[in-house]
């Protein structure tokens, strides 16, 4: 399936295909303050539909993730990652993603605190 995501605003857009079966709800300090449902894809099914680039990017612990966010209106739809393999992965924040029901993904809980 087709899912279109973006920021409140609209300056980031973006499409991804796939199945959403799941979304991560991790403790960790980062993730907790931002409120992240996430859902990850590989590369290849996520198309940014907005400016390459143009965006805040974020960075803490050992830097191994880039936490995008909208410099207007301050959402975070979208980071680029590593999948465990080395595949260049899009982790998705489930609130951006339009007409989606969060009540119905099964939530599973990751305790990144104690990472
Ligand atoms: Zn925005």
């Amino acid at each position: 399936m087709l899912y279109k995501g973006s920021c409140h605003c609209g300056k980031i857009a973006f499409e991804v295909e796939g199945e959403i079966d799941q979304a991560m709800d991790c403790n960790c300090s980062h993730c907790s303050r931002k409120g992240y449902r996430l859902w990850f894809a590989p590369a290849a099914s996520f198309k940014l539909k907005s400016a390459e680039g143009d965006y805040g990017v974020y960075h803490f612990n050992r830097h191994a993730i880039d936490h995008h966010f909208c410099t207007v209106c301050g959402c975070a739809p979208f980071a680029w990652g590593k999948s465990p393999n080395g595949d260049k992965t899009a982790a998705i924040n489930l609130r951006c993603i339009e007409d989606l029901d969060l009540s119905t993904i099964k939530t599973v809980q990751v305790d990144g605190r104690s990472f």
